[in-house]
């Protein structure tokens, strides 16, 4: 986009916005089963130093938290008979610390297996892995695309939580809707799903309304509309709607916008005829 065009949401103003950590993924398709529940999480035993390193500092530490997912206990059909597949996550400073993760990949690597072997059940993981994948948060943003590698999008500070998020609907642009991580109501699955709803609802009503204002004078939109369900919402759209569709831009990216009063009534899920 020309510079200029966009103000609030320049490259500049989000460049000032808070980023969240990244993450340090090892996953593994390893020889046996582990007898380990499916979700475990190991705290550093300094806690707080962990923490100051992932947020502040953005450095790497000895003794990092992680977490480890044996998914194969719940579904045994994720791997071959008797393999299992184990993810590492290790919660980690995104690119705006110095980390040279070129270099730091396979140190990196070998340390966490040490510390997952030490303090998990898994004694002999070395031994039992078959395939793997590492994932940095170098690799999140260029082979992810991930601005800073921040893999929660916007942190959930504040002033940046919910209401206080980018607007759905993007108030720098008309027609455009944002969407998932980066907006309200925030990062995470069940939230996304709801971002995804509310601006799925915006922008039928967007469209229904555009659609009602362009008829000719007398042709009511009720008589010769149409009834649609989406969601929990009932839209009315004349026939022939969708070919009028606006221009519109679905972004799932870190970009965004502010918040404002549709958001609310949606989020509600207010009833519409
Ligand atoms: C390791 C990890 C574990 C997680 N575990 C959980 C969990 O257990 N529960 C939970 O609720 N959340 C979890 N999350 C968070 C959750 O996955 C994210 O919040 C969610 O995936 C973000 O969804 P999104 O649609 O905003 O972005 P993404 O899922 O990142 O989707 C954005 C998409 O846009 C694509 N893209 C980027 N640039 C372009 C471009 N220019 N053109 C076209 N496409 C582009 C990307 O390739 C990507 O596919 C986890 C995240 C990570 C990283």
């Amino acid at each position: 986009m020309e510079p200029g065009i966009l103000k609030r949401y320049s490259r500049e103003n989000l460049k000032k916005r808070e980023f969240s950590c990244s993450t340090f993924m090892i996953y593994l398709g390893v020889k046996k089963r582990y007898d380990m529940d499916h979700h475990t999480i190991v705290f550093a035993k300094d806690y707080r130093s962990n923490v100051r390193n992932i947020f502040q500092d953005r450095t790497l530490s000895d003794d990092m938290s992680f977490y480890v997912q044996n998914a194969s206990i719940t579904d045994p059909t994720l791997a071959p008979e008797g393999k299992s597949t184990i993810y590492i996550l290790v919660p980690i400073g995104n690119r705006l610390g110095a980390t040279d993760w070129a270099q730091e990949r396979e140190p990196f690597k070998q340390m966490m297996l040490d510390l997952v072997t030490r303090r998990t059940p898994m004694k002999d993981l070395r031994e039992q892995i078959e395939v793997e994948r590492v994932i940095t948060p170098l690799d999140w943003e260029e082979k992810g695309r991930i601005y800073l590698g921040a893999t929660f999008n916007l942190s959930h500070t504040f002033a940046q939580l919910l209401y206080l998020r980018p607007r759905n609907r993007f108030e720098e642009l008309d027609n455009c809707f944002l969407v998932v991580g980066g907006t309200h109501p925030g990062s995470g699955l069940p939230t996304i799903y709801e971002s995804a709803r509310i601006s799925s609802n915006l922008l039928c009503r967007n469209t229904a309304s555009r659609s009602r204002a362009e008829q000719p004078p007398g042709q009511g939109s009720r008589s010769a509309g149409s009834i649609r369900r989406v969601g929990d919402r009932t839209i009315r759209t004349r026939g022939g709607a969708a070919a009028r569709l606006p221009s519109f831009l679905l972004m799932g990216l870190p970009a965004a916008s502010a918040p404002g009063p549709d958001r609310l009534h949606l989020a509600q899920a207010p009833s519409e005829r």
